[in-house]
């Protein structure tokens, strides 16, 4: 029951519908108790040879008008019950919706896609069907049932009633450990379903490394494997949850064998009418139906309580990205500044980067090299705020990067990461994702900037070429881009590429780059590369290594040092001369 407790600020706000629902509902219960009650006086009239087929046809008009009235109101209290549910469905999609967006990386380091698909799907609908049905079947159960009892108990015989009603403190014991049983299987066999949805998605995003790997049988073996543990912990809430009629048959079985040999006795010794009798045992058939709703209200309440405390945890979890109450509410600007002694990944043992200290002024341009795994993208991600970093600060425009809003500060970036992502949508759209009502000149203008433009207009729709899953597919360097473009549109205070322009070739890479050194005189730059000719002109380049900086100066600076970054640049060069050569 305490899941009611838990989703009473939802029936509160729908109250009038919940409302109209169950007296709707009581009504009908009542209307239920007429029928029974006239057959019993008809098989006493007849019984007495006193019925008239004026009378029978008046008992039989008021069956007709009773039958009409429930077929009516049963209509409305389901539109007004089950209506009000989707409803809940909905907003607790929305706000895991909500929720999901507004969560950093971490989060989705902690959860998988995979099991938070399957909590926005089973667990909203087992979360629904508590609000629809389960409120239903409580109503119901108690009102239908309570009104059949009191009946039969005050309009016919206590006694019989009493006798009648014995089995039925064990049918509760019963249901209520089927309910705990169901509650821990359920439990089981929902997170081998999250499971299972983590593996297809895992795979439908991997399925090219998968086939070029050749590992399609055992991947097929993996998840039959992981199929099979969902069907057997399914079989076993369906074990328990086949137990619930049968047994509530064998109550109710008994039920009927005590009313009719105590019923009988009674009619004998002239205690019970004959009719009496009839309607006592058609009371107990009404009865039915309520007792097997209490089971599988017990089933339905385990359910939405297990489903609804997963999502609240969900929803509970904060965002470790603090933001002060009072944090600015302006785009930073101004000069950058590491001031950062180490970091670690949330969960992790080492620090990933340690002892990182430079300054960027205002409109200059940063290159950070250093081997994959050196710390560049991490170093990226802290100035963005993706992850903070505890020991040590960031700041921006003299301030830390922590006392702006997390939107503010995000938009003084334009961020172009390595993994760059183009939605399902056209190609205008993605450019001009950031700012869609964007005239089309000024996106004309930054996919040239982004040397993609020629290759727009070579496209079957040109800018409303659709890309993804339902369109062309674009190759590495043309989405990369793409993504250059998205982000010079904003022209951002700071633009960062990181190794964005891992996919063109050289000259292409160059090009763009000159074109960014023009068009972005007075902005910062903070560029990472793989390839240190694009970062030649940089005012200062940082060399990554294991974690911190190995050397930092400028170009001719590092040359002359002779160290990493010189090794690095001579043998590009010779590689760049045998790829001519040849
Ligand atoms: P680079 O950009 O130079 O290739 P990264 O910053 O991506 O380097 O990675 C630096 C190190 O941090 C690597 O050892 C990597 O495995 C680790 N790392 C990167 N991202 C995460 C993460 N989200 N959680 C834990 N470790 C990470």
């Amino acid at each position: 029951m305490r899941v009611f407790f838990q989703l009473s600020w939802f029936f509160k706000q729908e109250k009038r519908a919940y409302i109209t629902g169950i007296l709707l509902l009581l009504i009908v219960a009542f209307l239920q108790l007429i029928p029974p009650k006239i057959i019993g006086i008809i098989v006493d009239e007849i019984h007495q040879k006193s019925l008239t087929s004026v009378k029978l046809l008046q008992w039989l008009l008021i069956l007709i008008i009773t039958g009409l009235m429930m077929y009516i109101f049963r209509y409305f209290w389901r539109k007004m019950i089950y209506g009000s549910a989707v409803k809940l469905a909905k907003e607790l999609r929305n706000k895991l919706y909500n929720h999901f967006t507004a969560m950093p990386q971490s989060f989705y380091q902690r959860h998988r896609v995979g099991d938070l698909m399957a909590h926005a799907t089973n667990d909203i609908q087992a979360v629904q069907q508590t609000a629809g049905s389960g409120v239903l079947t409580l109503v119901d159960s108690l009102a239908t049932g309570g009104m059949v009892i009191v009946a039969m108990a005050a309009a016919i015989s206590w006694k019989l009633t009493l006798i009648a009603l014995i089995p039925m403190p064990l049918m509760a014991m019963l249901t209520n450990w089927y309910g705990k049983l169901l509650h821990q299987r359920f439990s089981n066999a929902q997170a081998a379903f999250s499971q299972l949805n983590d593996k297809v998605q895992e795979s439908v995003t991997g399925i090219k490394v998968i086939k070029s790997f050749g590992q399609e049988k055992e991947n097929i073996g993996d998840f039959e494997s992981q199929s099979a543990n969902v069907v057997s912990r399914n079989i076993a809430v369906a074990k328990v949850d086949s137990l619930y009629d049968p047994t509530i048959s064998v109550i109710v079985a008994v039920c009927f064998l005590l009313s009719i040999g105590f019923g009988a006795k009674f009619v004998i010794q002239g205690e019970l009418s004959l009719g009496e009798l009839i309607s006592f045992t058609t009371y107990l058939g009404l009865l039915v139906w309520p007792m097997l709703a209490f089971g599988w209200l017990f089933n339905i309440l385990e359910r939405g309580r297990a489903s609804y405390e997963r999502i609240l945890s969900l929803l509970a979890e904060k965002s470790d990205l603090y933001e002060k109450p009072d944090a600015l509410d302006i785009v930073p600007s101004g000069n950058i500044e590491f001031r950062l002694n180490s970091f670690t990944y949330p969960g992790e043992d080492s620090p990933v980067l340690k002892d990182i200290y430079f300054r960027v002024k205002r409109g200059e341009t940063v290159g950070i090299v250093g081997r994959t795994g050196s710390g560049k993208t991490t170093l990226l991600k802290l100035l963005l705020r993706e992850f903070d970093a505890e020991d040590g600060e960031i700041l921006f425009g003299g301030r830390s990067i922590k006392d702006y809003k997390l939107g503010k500060l995000r938009e003084a970036f334009g961020y172009v990461p390595q993994d760059h992502f183009l939605f399902s949508a056209t190609i205008r759209e993605n450019i001009t994702f950031s700012s869609p009502g964007i005239e089309h000149e000024k996106a004309y203008e930054a996919a040239k900037a982004a040397n993609i433009h020629d290759d727009i207009m070579q496209f079957p729709d040109k800018y409303e070429t659709m890309t993804g899953e339902r369109g062309v597919s674009l190759s590495g360097g043309q989405k990369q881009r793409v993504s250059i473009a998205r982000a010079l549109l904003l022209d951002p205070e700071v633009l960062v590429l990181d190794d964005a322009l891992s996919a063109v070739d050289a000259k292409t890479e160059e090009g763009i780059l000159r074109v960014l050194r023009e068009k972005r005189q007075n902005k910062t730059t903070i560029i990472t590369s793989h390839r240190l000719s694009s970062i030649a002109h940089a005012n200062l380049i940082l060399v990554l290594a294991g974690g911190t900086i190995a050397e930092r100066g400028t170009h001719d600076e590092l040359i002359e040092l002779g160290g990493l970054y010189k090794d690095m640049f001579e043998r590009q060069q010779l590689e760049a001369q045998v790829e001519q050569g040849g």
